[in-house]
């Protein structure tokens, strides 16, 4: 059985309107800890590892190389590091067919939320990201 709802929602952006106006402009946007130095992507306002608030926002290439990957029926997701950020990131694939292992970061046409990669394939020789 298939049942459909539809919900209308916000999420306050608050301390994290910059991350999500750089990433619907296609932007990494991490945040980095002035305490401890710690670079995350997607961005957070408290550090993961020393728990300081005391975080600025740096920019991001934003490629990414692909560690892990899980093809569905209907959707592809990787787990991916973006160069400069000291964290993995869930995305989702936006062209899952190509089995490339890099990446860079693209908002989906439609306006889809969510982190999205457009998996890109990487001269020989210039596979460093
Ligand atoms: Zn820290």
């Amino acid at each position: 059985m298939k049942q459909q709802i539809k919900l209308d929602y916000t999420i306050p952006e608050g301390s994290l309107k910059p991350y999500f106006e750089a990433l619907a402009c296609s932007k990494a946007l991490a945040s980095r800890c002035k305490a401890c130095g710690r670079v995350a992507f997607p961005a957070r306002i408290v550090c993961g590892v020393c728990n300081s608030d005391h975080v600025e926002w740096t920019a991001l290439s934003g490629l990414a190389t692909l560690v892990h990957r899980t093809d569905g029926v209907a959707r592809s997701f990787a787990l991916m590091k973006f160069a400069g950020a000291d964290t993995l990131s869930t995305v989702a694939l936006l062209n899952p067919t190509l089995s490339a292992t890099t990446g860079r970061l693209q908002s989906p046409a439609d306006g889809r939320s969510g982190l999205w990669v457009q998996l890109v394939e990487i001269a020989a020789g210039a596979n460093h990201v």
